[in-house]
C-alpha cells in the first residue's frame, strides 16, 4: 500500500531514493555544527538557522531569520496554500541541542560521520533529524509545485533546550502572525518502542505543566555555640527529605487513562494485569516500587500519575558559628493536564502537614500543562502512515513529563503533535540517546521518517 495514494500533482514525481540522499547529507551538515544550548559558551543556533534559510531559498522559497540574541537565529519560512483545507500547518524543530561530553562518546559528538548504517551525532534524534526532515518537506514541496490547500509553515528555533525563551517564547510573543496554524507537528514521538515482542509508535498529545519554586523555612537567628530549636535547616531538610521521597496524590488523567489501557491490551497478560493496577490509587505506588523491572521505566509511569516536586537546589547560611535566620529549598514541580500549581502548593502542604505550616511556598515560574484531542483528524493520518510502513505496530498517545516549543505553540491556540518519525531497531534505547551519549539515528529508520512526515503534510494540506 502506498501512502501518498490519490496524492496531488507533483507528489509522483518525487525520487525518493535521491530525496533520502539529500536529507541524510543535509542531517549531517547541520550536526557538523555545534549548536551546544550552555551558559559557559556562546550561542551558535544562528549558524545553524542561515545554513536552512539557505537551503530553502534554493527552490525559490523566502525564509525570514531572527536573532533576537546574537548567535540565538531562528528561521521561519512558509509555502503558500489556497486556505480552502484550512488554516496553516506548522512543522517545528530546535536547532539548539544540549552539551556533549566527547570523552563519554565513542565517535565524536559533532562529526555527523555515518558508521555501520547509522548517523552519529549530538542533535541526531533530539532533534536535528525533524528540522532536516522538515526542509525536506518544504523542498520537495516547492521543487514538485505541490498545490496545497493550507499553508505549510517551517520553523527552526533556536534556544528549547534553555526554556524556549529566544526561540518558540520570543516568536510567539513578538511575531505571532508568521506562526499561527492550525496544527504544529514537532517532537517528541513517532519512534519505534519495542515492548514485550511488539511494536509501538508513541505520539505526543500532552505534556505537563512546570511549577518552579522557592520554599523558604524560617528561624531564630543565632551563635552556633548555643543550641537553636529555632534553626531552619533541620526545618528545610524535613521538607526536603519528605518530597524527595514521598509521592503526591495519584491523578488518572484522559490521555494516561487511554495510553495505558491501549499498551495494556498488547501485553502478555502478567504486564496487563500491572499495567491496569497503576490505574487504581491504592495499587499505584506498591507496583511501581516493588513490581516494576526498570527503575526507568517506574519513573515514566510515577511522572504520568502524578504531579511531581522535586527539591533541586538548597542554600541556607554562610558562616559555620552562626544559625541563618532562613533556609531556602528551590523546588523542581510539574503539573499534570487539569492542575494548576497552586493545586500543587495543597498537595505539597497536605502532604508535609505541620512541618509545612510556617513554610513560605513562593511560585517563581509556572507554565500550564498541554493537550490535544488525541481523537483529531490528524490522529487518522499518523495512524494510517504508520500503518502502511508497519502493519503490525500500534500507534500510542503519550504525555511526556518534560517540556518542549509546543508550550510556546499552545499559546496560539494549536493543536501540538509530537510525531518526528524514525524506524529504531530492537535494542536501541530511545530515552537513553535522549540527552545522553552516543547519539546516532539508523540511516533507513531517518529516510522512511522523512517520507513519512512528507506523506502527513501532504494528508493534511494537499
Ligand atoms: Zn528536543
Amino acid at each position: 500500500m502506498n501512502a501518498a495514494e490519490g496524492a496531488p500533482k507533483g507528489v509522483d514525481t518525487i525520487d525518493w531514493v535521491a530525496a533520502g540522499e539529500e536529507a541524510v547529507a543535509l542531517l549531517q551538515t547541520l550536526l557538523r555544527i555545534d549548536t551546544t544550548n550552555s551558559p559557559d559558551r556562546a550561542p551558535n543556533d544562528t549558524e545553524a538557522a542561515v545554513l536552512l534559510a539557505g537551503r530553502l531559498r534554493t527552490a525559490g522559497l523566502e525564509p525570514e531569520l531572527f536573532e533576537p540574541l546574537p548567535g540565538k537565529g531562528s528561521v521561519v519560512c512558509r509555502i503558500k496554500g489556497d486556505g480552502t483545507g484550512g488554516p496553516p500547518i506548522l512543522l517545528s524543530g530546535h536547532v539548539d541541542v544540549v552539551p556533549a561530553d566527547p570523552a563519554r562518546w565513542s565517535r565524536p559528538p559533532f562529526s555527523g560521520e555515518i558508521h555501520d548504517g547509522w548517523i552519529w551525532g549530538r542533535g541526531a534524534i533530539d532533534m536535528k533529524n525533524m528540522v532536516a526532515m522538515e526542509v525536506m518537506t518544504l523542498l520537495l514541496l516547492a521543487r514538485h509545485g505541490v498545490p496545497l490547500k493550507r499553508d505549510v509553515i517551517f520553523a527552526g528555533v533556536s534556544d528549547e533546550e534553555a526554556g524556549c525563551t529566544w526561540g518558540s517564547m520570543w516568536l510567539v510573543d513578538n511575531h505571532p502572525e508568521k506562526l499561527r496554524a492550525e496544527y504544529a507537528i514537532s517532537e517528541i514521538g513517532g519512534f519505534t518502542l519495542h515492548s514485550g515482542g511488539k511494536r509501538f509508535y508513541p505520539v505526543q498529545v500532552a505534556e505537563k505543566g512546570m511549577c518552579w519554586m522557592t520554599i523558604r523555612a524560617k528561624g531564630t537567628p543565632g551563635h552556633g555555640s548555643l543550641p537553636n530549636k529555632d534553626n531552619p535547616i533541620p526545618k528545610i531538610a524535613r521538607v526536603a527529605q519528605r518530597l524527595g521521597t514521598a509521592r503526591l496524590p495519584h491523578h488518572v488523567t484522559p490521555v494516561v487513562d487511554r495510553f495505558i489501557k491501549k499498551l495494556a491490551a498488547n501485553q502478555p497478560l502478567a504486564n496487563r494485569l500491572v499495567l491496569h493496577g497503576l490505574l487504581h490509587a491504592p495499587l499505584c505506588g506498591p507496583l511501581l516500587d516493588h513490581v516494576f523491572p526498570e527503575p526507568s521505566l517506574a519513573n515514566t509511569f510515577d511522572a504520568n500519575l502524578h504531579n511531581t516536586a522535586n527539591p533541586t537546589m538548597l542554600r541556607a547560611g554562610d558562616k559555620v558559628n552562626q544559625v541563618p535566620g532562613d533556609a531556602l529549598l528551590r523546588v523542581d514541580g510539574r503539573l499534570l493536564p487539569g492542575q494548576t500549581g497552586a493545586d500543587l502548593v495543597r498537595e505539597i502542604r497536605a502532604l508535609l502537614g505541620k512541618d509545612g505550616e510556617d513554610l513560605e511556598i513562593v511560585i517563581d515560574q509556572e507554565m500550564p500543562p498541554v493537550s490535544t484531542d488525541p481523537d483529531d483528524v490528524i490522529a487518522e493520518h499518523i495512524g494510517r502512515i504508520v500503518l502502511a510502513h508497519d502493519p503490525e505496530a500500534t500507534v500510542l498517545h503519550t504525555m511526556i513529563p518534560g517540556f518542549t516549543d509546543a508550550k510556546a505553540w499552545s499559546k496560539l491556540g494549536m493543536k501540538c503533535w509530537g510525531f518526528s518519525p524514525v524506524e529504531l531497531p530492537e535494542g536501541t534505547k530511545f530515552t537513553a540517546m535522549f540527552h545522553g551519549d552516543d547519539e546516532r539515528i539508523p540511516v533507513e529508520g531517518f529516510k522512511w521518517g522523512t517520507r513519512a512526515l512528507f506523506d502527513l503534510v501532504v494528508a493534511l494540506a494537499g
